[in-house]
């Protein structure tokens, strides 16, 4: 892979790269089949990404016609990294194994060894014979809805596609890898402004939270929208709070420290909530929720804007599901893609009928939605909240972290790039959108890495 690393850093022309062989084999982050049981009996926070993911060669593999290779330089982690590292809530390799039975191509994907990631920045090293729009020496941000485009069910939105499932999770030859193989339809222009890491942190998790919160095919926010966000200062949250701020709303974040709660003021975001200050306890037991405790946090929300919000951006699941449909206004909306803390979920449903809320649910962001994203990113309206830049090699404790929810925003992982602040193209647009709004989340890590 160095003959393209330094083709790319030479600024070499797409056909020089093209001309460059695919190596047979390159460095990829894995788990593997025969360690599918290795954490049964220990409790979901005792399994260690770290005992799981493991770093090595492995055969690259044939290009189908629809698809192209890319080199990936920058890749990120995702909390689906941490739930195939960890092998919950099902081991990833049924997936492939469901992959493997579709198509010729799709046999390729079910093997013992799952790559994992779900994101990546890079350049396109060959494209195969049916591409049309994309070719070698591209710069590129990828999005990871792998779609097949023979699936009439997948034409009117294609995350509703019967075969719709995500790269690097639910197919294999993820991008915490040197090489990765995508469809061409997962491709969107990388933005000159940013770097290979800050390129590469944001498909994912912003295209997830802009499908949630702007797109038509969920909450369909409006100007002046109140929007309760949990873990607003997460990998979903800290592009939910941008997209309320940039769409004319008005966001209420919630976080678990006062940290957390500096960098969303930083943010813009004037009303916060300190989950943990406030010691809010919705479950008084396993079984019971406690509604004195959601009545006190429905409160709060009042107490900082007046009102009750008009959408709950809801991922945590069993721990707030009950508090999110108490919380919204009435006639409003809780639009939820995720359940960390639990997918059996309880609520009153007498608040949600009486009420006339509704919970919508909404996965991933199709390519029109994903490529919006994009967009705002490329034009400085959002910013990546890349916060911390993981060698590929140790992406283990870089899950870990995320596990135990110990980050900020993003964390990035340097694949090809050999240092963090490569690949800008454009210094002229960084420095017109601001370094310090591009680097927000980088520079509050760094300044409580140095208060210890
Ligand atoms: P993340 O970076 O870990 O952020 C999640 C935030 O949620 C944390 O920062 C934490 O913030 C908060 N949180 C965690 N547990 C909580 C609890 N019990 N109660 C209240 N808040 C809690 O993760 P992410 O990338 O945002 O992803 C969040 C979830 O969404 C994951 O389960 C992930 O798999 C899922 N997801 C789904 C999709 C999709 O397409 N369906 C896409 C992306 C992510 P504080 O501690 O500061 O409150």
């Amino acid at each position: 892979m160095q003959d393209f690393v330094d083709a790319i850093n030479n600024g070499a022309s797409g056909d020089e790269i093209a001309a460059i062989p695919i190596p047979e084999s390159y460095r990829a982050s894995f788990v593997k089949r025969e360690d599918a049981g290795m954490f049964e009996g220990k409790e979901s926070w005792e399994k260690d990404p770290r005992e799981s993911i493991h770093i090595d060669e492995v055969a690259t593999p044939e290009l189908a016609p629809d698809e192209v290779y890319v080199a990936v330089m920058a890749s990120s982690i995702n909390f689906n990294t941490v739930w195939t590292s960890i092998f919950e809530p099902l081991p990833t390799f049924g997936f492939l194994d469901r992959l493997g039975k579709e198509s010729v191509w799709g046999k390729r994907h079910a093997l013992d060894y799952h790559v994992l990631g779900s994101d990546g920045s890079g350049v396109v090293l060959q494209a195969g014979s049916a591409v049309r729009n994309w070719k070698p020496g591209d710069r590129v941000a990828l999005h990871c809805n792998h779609v097949d485009d023979q699936d009439p069910s997948a034409h009117n939105d294609s995350m509703k596609g019967a075969n719709q499932r995500i790269w690097g999770f639910e197919t294999n030859f993820g991008g915490l890898a040197d090489l990765t193989v995508v469809k061409a339809n997962q491709l969107m222009p990388k933005p000159a402004h940013l770097s290979w890491e800050e390129s590469a942190v944001n498909a994912l998790c912003a295209s997830t939270s802009y499908r949630m919160l702007v797109s038509q095919n969920a909450a369909g926010m409006k100007q002046g929208d109140s929007v309760l966000i949990w873990g607003a200062t997460g990998g979903l949250g800290g592009y939910a709070v941008q997209l309320v701020l940039n769409g004319g709303g008005i966001p209420v974040g919630v976080v678990s420290s006062p940290d957390k709660a500096e960098l969303l003021n930083q943010m813009g975001c004037e009303a916060v909530i300190d989950r943990k200050a406030e010691n809010y306890q919705f479950w008084s037991d396993e079984h019971t929720q406690d509604e004195a405790e959601w009545r006190r946090f429905g409160k709060k929300i009042r107490s900082l804007i007046g009102e009750d919000p008009d959408i709950v951006f809801e991922h945590p699941g069993r721990q707030t599901m009950g508090a999110s449909v108490f919380a919204a206004k009435r006639g409003g909306t809780v639009v939820t893609c995720a359940a960390t803390s639990g997918y059996m979920i309880e609520y009153d449903n007498r608040h949600l009928w009486m009420k006339l809320k509704e919970i919508i649910s909404s996965h991933f962001a199709n390519y029109e939605e994903a490529w919006a994203m994009n967009k705002l990113i490329d034009q400085g309206a959002i910013q990546p909240i890349l916060s911390a830049v993981y060698d590929l090699e140790d992406i283990g404790e870089a899950s870990n972290q995320i596990h135990h929810n110990l980050h900020e925003g993003k964390l990035g992982v340097l694949c090809l790039a050999d240092g963090e602040g490569q690949g800008i193209t454009d210094m002229e647009k960084r420095e017109r959108i601001g370094v310090e709004k591009i680097e927000m989340f980088r520079n509050h890590a760094r300044k409580l890495e140095n208060a210890g």
